[in-house]
């Protein structure tokens, strides 16, 4: 990764976001050629939708700003592992490289659970970057969880 310039603070801000609506700390963008083309955070409580994850927002957004079906050459930065149902649509995204930071034990579908890229259904797999400010992006969510027990 010659001059790689991480976007994952942005996608951090995001994380941020959403924790002050009260939602799950999760933050997305999608970056093409250098540029920002969409950002968002979790809300899924605010949208009352399940299916409102930072991953599948951003790439929604991308896609009707860009007017396209697919993001071919397009990086995802999202701060938690994506889960099965994210991992699907960057798939059929044609997503080039994805970016994420914190292991999600819980709920990943990537390095755990369905490991969706490795399934032989899997038609596009991303280059996958995973630890991205890692620390960074894990307290996010400790952070949050730990508030929502006090
Ligand atoms: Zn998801």
């Amino acid at each position: 990764m010659n001059n790689f310039t991480s976007f994952m603070p942005i996608a951090i801000i995001e994380a941020k976001k959403a924790a002050s609506r009260g939602e799950v700390p999760v933050g997305a963008l999608i970056e093409i050629n250098g540029e920002i083309i969409s950002s968002a955070g979790n809300r899924t409580r605010e949208l009352k939708d399940p299916t409102a994850h930072a991953e599948i927002l951003v790439i929604r957004n991308a896609c009707s700003i860009l007017g396209v079906e697919r993001l071919i050459g397009a990086n995802l930065y999202v701060t938690l592992e994506p889960c099965p149902m994210c991992a699907a649509a960057i798939s059929n995204t044609r997503i080039a490289n994805l970016y994420f930071g914190a292991r999600d034990i819980k709920s990943g579908g990537i390095n755990q659970g369905p490991c969706i890229f490795n399934h032989p259904q899997s038609h596009h797999k991303p280059e996958i970057y995973d630890g991205i400010s890692e620390l960074e992006c894990r307290k996010l969510l400790l952070d949050f969880f730990k508030h929502k027990r006090n």
